[in-house]
């Protein structure tokens, strides 16, 4: 009986465990520090309330209980021996396998910019999306209490990125407010709040095609979405981001959507890492040096057929999991192994109500407006891991789409409720810089 550790069951750990679940003389422990697995792409939903957190996580045991050979462990993986392939948890306890599987996804990536890390709110996983949700809710309910606080920015929103993840939150922002806000605070939020877009690029939507990427600035603008591009935040202070044109604009929210790296796994495997800290890794999914240690997903650096690095995207981590667990029965078995080939599903990013853009198969074939929406929400349920979670989604959707109704409106984070709206900028930094005033949509 062979032993295989797995650590993280995102996408890619998941598809992997599942696929070794229904093969015999194998024993596979999964490892992950939180107990349900995270469906990332609907987070900005959690974070704009359209959905719940139960909507995007569902719990690992209940997922695998049909497999009586995965034992699923609770537990944060504090470092890795290559050599042994053995990971130690905080504990001090360690999991030694026969092959080691490293699945444990991504992190934010503040590329070093001063004050980010405390000051924004980066979007990655399902506790930031819930603490997001908190502060978008918090300043409503700040300037509810105390209206001239909107004159210091208190209603601005700034996105860092403008990648899939930074439009979508803009455009669902910009949909949350216009569309239940201003029922449930008077129209306070439509006349007064600010939604900023700021990337680097020339364009939102870098990976997308030219069309995609001016329709998808123009669904933002007509949003009321005022974007910043060719510029890059330089600083995020507690009271505001401060650009690479010396403006700085007011706000007390400033979402992070600016990059990922691997997450902390991969510094403790004493190896040399490749480009966003991830693990370079040959054609067939092993590290150099150690054939019976896989890497996947967001945590590897995986090449393409075409010579170019693989993106970070749910479907390539899914098929890396299969093509993982086909080539640990291959070695089981003494079959060679299969170098990792990618079947290129498309690309997509949801701009707000009727409006999405799907780039869908190898040719990338350009869907938009309400037929991108409806491939956007076809193919994100169906993605979606048990027929339960699809349902409760596409009522919640429906509730949404229909009734302008989001039932996750849930200030459940108390600490960020708690805004110091006295707090003080960086004054060497800051005082130079122009303010951008609020501006209305
Ligand atoms: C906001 C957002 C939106 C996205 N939208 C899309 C989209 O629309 N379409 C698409 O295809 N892709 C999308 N992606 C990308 C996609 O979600 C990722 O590519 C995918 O989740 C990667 O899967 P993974 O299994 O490699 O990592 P993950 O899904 O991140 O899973 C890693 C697992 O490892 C665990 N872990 C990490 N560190 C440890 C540790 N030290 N100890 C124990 N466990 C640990 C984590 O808890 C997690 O469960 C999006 C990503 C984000 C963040």
């Amino acid at each position: 009986m062979k032993h295989i550790a797995i650590v993280g069951g995102g996408f890619a750990g998941l598809a992997c465990a599942g696929r070794l679940g229904s093969q015999p003389d194998v024993r596979v422990t999964l490892i992950d520090r939180n107990n349900y697995h995270q469906f990332q792409p609907l987070l900005y939903q959690v974070a704009t309330a359209q959905l719940g957190p139960s909507n995007v996580a569902f719990m690992l045991r209940s997922v695998l209980k049909d497999h009586a050979n995965i034992d699923v462990k609770l537990a944060e993986v504090t470092s890795v021996d290559l050599k042994t392939r053995t990971v130690s948890i905080s504990d001090g306890s360690s999991y030694q396998g026969d092959f080691l599987v490293l699945a444990a996804g991504s992190r934010p990536n503040f590329f070093g910019t001063p004050g980010a890390e405390t000051n924004a709110f980066p979007l990655y996983s399902l506790r930031q999306a819930e603490r997001l949700r908190s502060r978008i809710l918090a300043v409503f309910e700040s300037v509810d209490r105390d209206p001239p606080l909107i004159k210091r920015g208190a209603l601005n929103f700034v996105v860092v990125g403008g990648g899939p993840t930074g439009t979508e939150i803009a455009g669902a922002l910009a949909d949350m407010i216009h569309d239940t806000m201003r029922a449930e605070y008077r129209d306070l939020a439509v006349q007064q709040a600010g939604i900023f877009l700021v990337d680097h690029g020339k364009a939102v939507l870098g990976p997308f095609t030219e069309k995609s990427q001016l329709y998808a600035a123009k669904m933002l603008q007509q949003r009321g979405v005022d974007l910043r591009l060719g510029l890059s935040v330089k600083e995020v202070a507690a009271d505001g981001a401060l650009l690479s044109d010396g403006t700085k604009i007011l706000s007390h929210c400033v979402i992070w959507a600016g990059g990922l790296k691997a997450s902390a796994v991969s510094e403790k495997t004493g190896i040399a890492l490749g480009h966003g800290d991830r693990i370079d890794v040959q054609p067939d999914l092993t590290v150099a040096g150690f054939p019976s240690v896989y890497a996947l997903g967001d945590f590897a650096n995986i090449v393409g057929a075409d010579g170019k690095p693989l993106p970070q995207l749910a479907s390539v981590a899914e098929q890396c999991g299969k093509s993982c667990a086909k080539n640990i029965v291959a070695d089981i078995v003494g079959r060679p192994r299969e170098p990792f080939h990618h079947f290129d599903m498309g690309i997509m990013a949801m701009i707000g109500r009727n409006a999405a853009v799907a780039e869908v198969g190898q040719r990338h074939h350009a869907l938009e407006g309400v037929i991108g929406f409806a491939a956007w929400l076809g193919v994100h349920a169906a993605l979606l891991s048990t027929s339960r979670a699809k349902i409760d989604v596409f009522i919640d959707w429906a509730w949404n789409y229909f009734g302008n109704v989001r039932g996750a409106q849930i200030l459940d984070r108390r600490s960020e409720a708690h805004i110091n709206w006295n707090d003080t900028a960086n004054p060497s930094v800051m005082d130079s810089a122009e303010s951008v005033p609020p501006t209305s949509s």
